[in-house]
C-alpha cells in the first residue's frame, strides 16, 4: 500500500441500505440524466424489482456540445425527493460547479465528481469539505497517479469516505467509447482501501457491451458497478444507445453477483 492519504479512508461506506466495499458486490443503476417524472417511476420500479437500493442519474451534465441537453438542474430536486420517497431509495448525482453541488446537495447521498471535473481542484476542495460520500471517477486522460491526487485533494478538505470509480480511458480504440482500464481496478485494490467502483456504461458506448465490460470489472476485483439504465433508449436526451434494458440489468447483476462470490471465496 502507498503512503497515500486515501490510508485515512473507510474502507466500507454506508448509504442508505446499501454497504459499499462490505464485502459484497454492490450496484448503483438509473438513468444517465434525468428527465422527466413517468422515466424516473419506471425505472424506480425497475431497482425495487431488482432489490438496488442505490440510484443514479444527473441534473448537470457536462456536454461536449453546448447545445446538447445540459440536464434539468435545479428544476429536478423535486422530482428526486418524490422518487427517493416513492421508492425508498439513496441517490447519486454530480456536482459540476459550487452552485450545483448546493443545489444537489439536500438530495445527493453520494456526490459524484465526473470525468471532466476529475482534475477541477477548486470543485474537489468544496465536494471534500461538504460532509457527503464523493465517488470520484478517473478522469479519461489522468495517470493512476493523478487519480489518486486528486482524491487526496478530498481527504485533505475532510473527507473520508471515498469511492474510486473506473470508466475507461480514451486510447487508440475505435470499437467502443473508451478502454476501460481493468488493471488498475485489480492495482487499486492493492493500493488504496477505499471502495473502488467500474463504470460500465461509458467505456461500452453501446448496450451490448455494458454486460461483459461489467463481468471484466467484477472480475478484476471491482467492489461494485454503477451502469446507466434507460426505459426508452431510442427517445434517450443523453447516452441512449448505452442504456440497458431491465431484464438485461437483472442478469447483470445476478451473475456479476456469481462472479463476485467466486473470486471473493
Ligand atoms: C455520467 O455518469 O453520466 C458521466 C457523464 O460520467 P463520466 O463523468 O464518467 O463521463
Ligand atoms: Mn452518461
Amino acid at each position: 500500500m502507498s503512503v497515500s492519504l486515501l490510508n485515512k479512508c473507510n474502507s466500507i461506506i454506508h448509504v442508505g441500505d446499501a454497504c459499499f466495499g462490505e464485502g459484497q458486490f454492490s450496484l448503483i443503476a438509473g438513468p444517465c440524466a434525468i428527465e422527466t417524472p413517468r422515466q424516473m417511476h419506471h425505472i424506480g420500479r425497475v431497482l425495487k424489482e431488482n432489490n438496488i437500493s442505490v440510484m443514479r442519474g444527473g441534473l448537470y451534465k457536462p456536454r461536449s456540445a453546448p447545445q446538447a441537453f445540459q440536464g434539468l438542474g435545479a428544476a429536478g430536486i423535486d422530482l428526486i425527493k418524490e422518487i427517493k420517497e416513492t421508492y425508498n431509495l439513496s441517490f447519486i448525482t454530480e456536482a459540476v460547479d459550487k452552485d450545483s453541488l448546493n443545489v444537489i446537495f439536500e438530495v445527493a447521498d453520494v456526490i459524484q465528481i465526473g470525468a471532466r471535473n476529475a482534475q477541477n481542484y477548486e470543485l474537489l476542495k468544496v465536494a471534500g469539505a461538504c460532509g457527503k460520500p464523493v465517488m470520484l471517477k478517473r478522469g479519461f486522460a489522468m495517470t493512476y497517479a493523478e487519480w489518486i491526487s486528486s482524491a487526496e485533494y478530498l481527504v485533505y478538505h475532510g473527507c473520508h469516505d471515498i469511492i474510486l470509480c473506473e470508466r475507461g480511458m480514451r486510447t487508440a480504440t475505435e470499437v467502443t467509447r473508451f478502454s476501460l482500464d481493468v488493471g488498475a481496478i485489480s492495482y487499486a485494490q492493492t493500493d488504496v482501501p477505499v471502495p473502488i467502483f467500474a463504470d460500465p456504461s461509458h467505456p461500452a458506448g453501446a448496450r451490448n457491451l455494458v454486460l461483459p465490460l461489467s463481468y471484466s470489472a467484477v472480475g478484476a476485483g471491482a467492489d461494485g458497478l454503477i451502469v446507466e439504465i434507460s426505459d426508452c433508449p431510442d427517445d434517450a436526451l443523453c447516452d441512449g444507445m448505452q442504456g440497458i434494458t431491465s431484464e438485461e440489468l437483472g442478469t447483470l447483476k445476478r451473475t456479476s453477483e456469481t462472479i463476485y462470490q467466486s473470486i471473493h471465496a
